[in-house]
Parts: C-alpha cells; structure tokens; sequence
C-alpha cells in the first residue's frame, strides 16, 4: 500500500514537470502616451525590436481606441505589422457602474468600429480593470452583447500590479531622482515571478494542471525596458512562451463560470465557482505593500548634490 501511494506520488510529480508550461504576453491600455523614460514612439519601436530578438512572434495589444489619434493609431499599425494581435479595451477604459451596462456596450462597440480596420484585429474584449460587472444583470446584458458580435473574453490568468511598479518609476523620474535599475528589474521579475506561481498553484488546486497562462503586462516604459529580462527569466525556469491565440485554445478559455469573482482572471473566477478555499490575491498585490518593498530595497534614492 505504501509502495503504491509512493509510486503515484512520483507518478503524480513526473506528469507535474513534464506538464508544459506556457505562458503568453499580454500589453494593456496601449497607446499609452510619452513617459518620461520613453516616448511612445520609442516604447512602440523598443518592445517590438526586443519581441522579434528574443523569438517571440506575436503577443497581443489591448488597446484604449479614445488614444487612437494619428500618432497612436501609427503605433498601434507598427505593432500589427511586426505580427501582434489588437484587440479591444473598450473606447473610454471606464467602468461599468460609470457608464451602465449599455452604455458600456456602446463604449466597447465603438472602440471595436475604430480599431477593426487594423491589420492585425481581433473581436477580443479585455475588461478594463478585469471588472466584468458587479450584479449578475450587467455581467450577462455585456457577456450576451459580446457574444451576439461574435467576440471573446480576453482572459488572463496572471494579474499582478506591473501598472503600480511603473506609477512608482515614473514618479521617481519627475522627481529626478536616481533609480538602481538592476534592482528594480530584479524586483520587477521577481513581482511578476511570484505572480505567476501564485495563480498557477491556485490552477493546480482548482483545475489540477497546469493551464496554458495568459499573463497581464501593461504597455508601458517598464515592460519595454525588462521585457527581453523578463522573457530570459521565464524561459530559464523552464517555462514556455506562446501566443495568445494558443494561449486562448485551452480548455479554460470556454469555461466560463458563474461568478461575480472576475477582476483577479479567470483560473481566480474558476476557483471561485469550485469552492476554493485558499487566498485569490497575493500579498504583492497591493499599493503600501510595494512602497514599503521598494523604500526597503532603496530603488530610487535623491540625486547626491
Ligand atoms: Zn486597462
């Protein structure tokens, strides 16, 4: 008996690392404007050069289509042309209590009017803060409009706070202060690291495997600066990037549960719906908990006169 519990148990770990994982990038919010590390030209022209040099074919683009003007719509077409995916992040990134549900569906419709003629365009909806409604009536007045236009729900699997890492950056940049960027990409990867260990536990908890991961990346000065970082890091703990199109083919990608519970992704909502008992969002995934993190490890300091 103890030699058969032992023997599934190797069983068990064997079919656990031979389990591929993979993962695809997602950027949300772009076009975002200049920052004060970049330009968004210079952002666009560095995450696609780093894409292509690292063998990464194609990731998807979230996109505001309200940014769309002449020169954000310029980028969005480069990213198109280098290969990526564009897809639909509402027209205002607003919020569903804002706008009510039908406002927010024309929110949505207009963006996909806008960014459609795109090479590259996908019917993907992204929701703006992950939030899919907050009564069970507009969640189903948006998932029946969505479904009605032929489009999907751009899940991710792996939420974290990248958009707080870069509020903090470019505060520190105005502020002129000098910033250690080894330390900082190391916290980056790391935030981002324990994300993806996070949600892929809960996965292995709810689902028992490994889904093919969606991770949420915002388009902005930090993703450009550590992507090529951040695809090194993965690929050395022996985890696989893919596209979203493949990302999108797993089995959680039709599986879409009965929950209130979406802002944290989907394998969080899947949890949720299955009675999960554990934690569905980490520590990190907090603003005073990443100023303390970053004060300790002393990233940004004053410029020494
Ligand atoms: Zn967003």
């Amino acid at each position: 008996m103890k030699k058969n519990r032992w023997l599934l148990f190797v069983c068990l770990l064997s079919a656990r690392m031979l389990a591929a994982q993979e993962i695809a990038l997602t950027f949300d919010d772009a076009p975002i404007a200049d920052g004060l590390y970049y330009t968004g030209v210079a952002r666009t022209e560095t995450l696609i050069a780093k894409l292509k040099n690292q063998n990464v074919p194609q990731v998807a683009f979230y996109c505001i289509s309200s940014r769309a003007d002449s020169a954000g719509r310029a980028r969005l077409r480069r990213y198109a042309e280098a290969g990526h995916i564009i897809a639909n992040h509402s027209h205002s990134h607003s919020r569903i209590q804002q706008l009510g549900a039908a406002g927010y569906v024309q929110d949505i419709f207009k963006a996909d009017a806008i960014l459609r003629e795109l090479p590259g365009f996908k019917p993907w909806f992204r929701f703006p803060f992950l939030d899919e409604g907050r009564t069970l009536a507009d969640r189903d007045d948006i998932r029946q409009a969505l479904n009605e236009r032929g489009y999907f729900i751009g899940y991710v699997t792996v939420d974290n706070y990248d958009w707080y890492f870069e509020r903090l950056f470019q505060a520190a940049l105005r502020e002129k202060m000098q910033v250690d960027h080894e330390k900082l990409e190391q916290l980056y990867l790391e935030h981002l690291w324990q994300s993806l260990v996070f949600y892929d536990q809960m996965a292995l908890a709810a689902l028992g495997r490994s889904p093919k991961h969606v991770l949420l990346l915002h388009e902005n000065d930090l993703a450009a600066l550590f992507i090529d970082g951040l695809i090194n890091f993965l690929r050395a703990k022996g985890w696989k990037i893919i596209s979203p199109a493949e990302a999108y083919t797993d089995p959680i990608a039709t599986t879409i549960p009965d929950v209130l519970l979406n802002n944290q992704g989907r394998v969080a909502a899947i949890a949720k719906a299955k009675g999960y008992a554990g934690r569905f969002s980490q520590a990190s995934e907090d603003t005073e908990y990443l100023e303390k993190l970053f004060e300790q490890q002393q990233i940004f300091q004053m410029e020494k006169r």
